[in-house]
């Protein structure tokens, strides 16, 4: 079955009477070039299991399929489950699980499913909930050797915007500590079906072996983060005084005892001197 033609899917959704939930980030690939790419590009081989998230019809789950040697493949709407029955029928290293990936233990799926394999995540992620899956898998750690998603451009070209770069936030940040971000290519929205509002992108975040900084506190170190980045237009002092609800002479006796300008933004700040401020402003507490 080509699970890239238009026709083909309508059919299919018909007969099983399936209506697009927009409220589960619903819109399924057609382009037939795009698939095959981020299988290709995620790294994955005969020796490998992968993790996917919210495989739809199984476009996406095929191309895996073809290349890993098992797929487990996490989907939240159970209408899909018997379609994802027929649409997959031919492979018989997938795996679909019927469950919502935030509330799935992926630690003890992976000992489940993927002993002694090396893992890999690729999905094309329901956008609705991008970063709380993005930080859910790096967060906790899980092993995985990388993580290929589609996410919507912007989401892209904030996490993977370098440390101290204009477009950079908390959450570049956040996924820089724990993976090396890399855009892989662009995807217009008449590739869905239906055709979302906004671009999307594929990138591939390669998860590192250790952290880039070390900080004395890793918690506080993500706390200062967000606060920093929490009033874009403000400084840093500004808005770490704020966000952690201390004096903003605290803030500023810490910023200038690692010789930053006391007016600097977060933005400004690299992955060491954020850091550094973060330790700097824990001792000064
Ligand atoms: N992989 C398919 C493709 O590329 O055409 C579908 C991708 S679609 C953008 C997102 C999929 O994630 C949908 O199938 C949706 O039902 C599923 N989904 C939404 N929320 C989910 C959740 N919390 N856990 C698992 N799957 C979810």
């Amino acid at each position: 079955m080509n699970l890239c033609d238009y026709n083909e899917i309508k059919k299919l959704l018909a007969d099983f009477d399936f209506r697009f939930s927009k409220s589960l980030g619903q819109n399924f690939i057609i382009n037939p070039n795009v698939c095959p790419q981020m299988a290709e590009l995620s790294g994955i081989d005969e020796e490998s299991g992968v993790i996917e998230i919210g495989p739809g019809i199984g476009v996406l789950t095929a191309e895996l399929a073809k290349r890993a040697k098992k797929v487990v493949s996490i989907e939240l709407d159970s209408r899909l489950i018997p379609l994802l029955g027929i649409t997959l029928a031919e492979y018989e290293n997938v795996e679909i699980i019927n469950a919502d990936v935030l509330r799935t233990d992926l630690h003890a799926l992976i000992k489940e499913k993927f002993d002694g394999m090396k893992v890999y995540v690729c999905a094309n992620l329901p956008y609705y909930i991008t970063s709380p899956v993005i930080m859910a898998l790096l967060e906790s750690r899980i092993s995985v050797e990388s993580i290929t998603v589609m996410v919507q451009k912007e989401a892209a070209q904030r996490m993977c915007a370098g440390v101290g770069s204009r477009e950079s936030g908390a959450v570049t940040v956040a996924v820089n500590y724990y993976a090396e971000a890399q855009k892989l290519f662009d995807v217009s929205a008449g590739s869905f079906m239906p055709a979302p509002k906004v671009d999307s992108c594929v990138m591939k975040l390669t998860i590192r072996n250790s952290p880039p900084v070390s900080v004395s506190d890793e918690a506080f170190f993500f706390r200062t983060v967000r606060a920093a980045f929490g009033q874009r237009r403000k400084t840093a002092s500004n808005s770490i005084s704020a966000g952690l609800g201390i004096p903003k002479e605290t803030v500023i006796k810490a910023i200038e005892s690692c010789g930053f300008a006391p007016g600097i933004r977060a933005e400004a700040l690299s992955m060491d001197e954020l850091a550094k401020l973060s330790d700097a402003i824990a001792n000064n507490l």
